[in-house]
Order: structure tokens, then sequence, then C-alpha cells
């Protein structure tokens, strides 16, 4: 093994002289960068998620059986983003599962993306309300912050509310569904979408078309950015 390593920088010194040149493949060594860099933002997820997960700033915190951080892609470009964890997410520990998450899974699945590659999934409030209410403005305002931080770590290219009270919440806009969609939002300075939340096209299969239609949109801007 020496004698040959010895021979080969012969052979190199007869060629080039005593310059030495070492030639860096630049996708494999883009791909180790993009590697590095999704560790070390799991990292940071998973530190931030340890460092707030026994938060009690809201009486939330009191009848919640788990804290929901969220779930996925630590460099996603897409982020999915709900209202608060319901109850088979309180149960779980992971946003948007059940019924509503196979949906989700089937249409990101469309798109030709997955959970966990190139999508992360969170709450804008992180434990559940009493019987499914609406997060109280006095809730998000204590729990807002940490989806910013969460979103400063992962930047994605883009945020997509699932559901009107998910948007209205993020945007502080109290207006329907409807006058939410088919626009691109700015969320402290990333692009949002507003679409259907997946648990309402199993109570209602009307909202598949148009849901579908603002999917599409997303395909087509993710492909683009
Ligand atoms: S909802 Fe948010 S602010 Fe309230 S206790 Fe849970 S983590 Fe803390």
């Amino acid at each position: 093994m020496k004698d040959t390593i010895h021979k080969y920088f012969k052979q190199q010194q007869l060629l080039y002289g005593n310059e030495l040149y070492f030639s860096i493949n630049p996708e494999q060594s883009s791909e180790s960068i993009l590697k590095n860099d999704r560790i070390n933002t799991q990292q940071e997820l998973d530190t931030f998620n340890e460092s707030i997960c026994l938060c009690m700033e809201c009486p939330l915190g009191k009848t919640r059986t788990n804290f929901v951080f969220g779930v996925g892609d630590p460099n996603a470009e897409l982020l999915l983003v709900g209202e608060a964890p319901g109850e088979p997410e309180d149960l779980s520990g992971e946003p948007i599962v059940g019924g509503a998450g196979k949906m989700l899974d089937k249409i990101l699945i469309a798109i030709g993306k997955k959970r966990g590659d190139g999508v992360y999934i969170a709450n804008v409030i992180k434990c559940r309300p009493p019987n499914n209410r609406d997060p109280l403005p006095s809730e998000v305002d204590k729990c807002e912050p940490y989806l910013l931080e969460q979103i400063s770590k992962i930047r994605p290219k883009l945020i997509v509310a699932l559901g009107r009270v998910a948007g209205k919440t993020l945007l502080k806009l109290d207006v329907p569904l409807q006058e939410m969609r088919e626009k691109t939002h700015d969320y402290n300075g990333t692009p949002l979408r507003v679409t259907y939340h997946p648990a309402a096209l199993l109570r209602n299969s009307n909202f598949k078309k148009p849901c579908w239609k603002d999917f599409q949109w997303i395909q087509g801007f993710l492909g683009n950015a």
C-alpha cells in the first residue's frame, strides 16, 4: 500500500512537478454541505424542543396530554401549519395524524412530496385546547413566538396555513377562508398561502377540488422557487 502511494506521487511529480492538485467532486461536496446543514438544524430544533416542551405559559399546559412540537424535514422548503393539536395529536404528540393525516399524506404524494422529506408540519399553538375549541388570542400570543423560532431555524420557502383558523390566526385577519385563499400573503418575510385543513376535506368532499387547485399552485411555486 505504502509503495503504491509512493509510486503514485512520484508519477504525479513527473507529470506536474512539485505542485499537488486535488479534484473535488462539486456534487458530492454540496451533498455533504446539505447533509451537515440538515444535521445542524435538526440538532437546533431538538434543543429548542427540549427547552420549551414543559411550557406552562398558558392554561393549555395544564390540560394537554402531550406537547406537540412539530415533525418533519429540518430543511423543509414547505412548512404546513395547522391551528392546534386535536385529540389524536394530543395523544400521539405528532401534528395532523389520524384520518386527516392520511388525507394530507395523499395530497403530498400527489404533488411529489412526502411527510418528513421537504415538508415540515407544525401548529400555531403546541397544546390542545379543550374540546377542540379555537385557540384564544391570549394563548396564541404566548405560543406563536415558538412557531416563529421554528421558522427561523427551518427557513422554508413557503408556509401554508391549513384551515381558516390557522390562516386568520397567523395573518391577524378575521375573514372567511375564501378571502384568504389564492393570495400570497407575507408572514414575517416568508410567503404564506392559506388552504383547507385536510380534516375539512373529510367532512365535505366539495372542498377537495379547490384544495387540489391550491396544492397544484404550491407545487408550481416550489418548482420555480
Ligand atoms: S399552548 Fe403554547 S404557550 Fe400554552 S402551554 Fe402550550 S406550549 Fe406553552
